[in-house]
């Protein structure tokens, strides 16, 4: 969906569409889309400013980073970003760090579909956990510990370094 900056109305444009991405274009891997992507967005120009303002709403599966059991992760998310012509990239230096993260529009045309891929992106939690105190997997039978006891009983020592201890003795003999 590419806007036409030269083409846009005087008094900008509203739009209310969803959107469907394909799950492949997300940065989280192994998320999946529960719901199309609702979008109100409106677009309005300022001299060589582009103004873009909107929200961002759906629902994706993601699988949990701890105990890997999928959990649905709701978007709802406000944006208000600006964009300047590609021409103003060339001066970006002489901006100081409040201006570090302008956006440039290309040869006049704006993607408001690349737009809104990019917000949703952004609302992403670096580490998807199903809940902030996710206990995992049981280290011993892999069983989800937030769904009960599994009765392992986790030992402080490693079992697994017991084998080298007898080995050790031996060699005191
Ligand atoms: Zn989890
Ligand atoms: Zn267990």
């Amino acid at each position: 969906m590419i806007i036409d900056i030269d083409k846009l109305p005087k008094d900008g444009l509203e739009l209310r569409r969803n959107f469907d991405f394909p799950s492949l274009d997300l940065v989280e891997e192994d998320a999946v889309f529960l719901q199309p992507v609702q979008t109100e967005v409106s677009i309005k120009r300022v001299d060589e400013e582009v103004w873009i303002k909107g929200r961002v709403k759906t629902v994706l599966s993601f699988i949990c980073g701890r105990c890997l059991a999928p959990f649905e992760f709701p978007v709802d998310s406000k944006f208000d970003l600006v964009f300047l012509p590609e021409e103003m990239q060339e001066l970006k230096e002489e901006f100081d760090d409040q201006d570090a993260d302008r956006l440039f529009y290309q040869s006049r045309r704006i993607d408001v579909r690349e737009v809104i891929l990019e917000q949703l992106n952004l609302t992403f939690p670096a580490r998807p956990l199903c809940s902030p105190g996710c206990e995992g997997l049981c280290a011993v039978c892999g069983k989800i510990r937030r769904e009960g006891a599994c009765g392992c009983q986790v030992k402080e020592k490693d079992a697994r370094l017991e084998p080298l201890k007898i080995l050790r003795k031996d060699k005191r003999k």
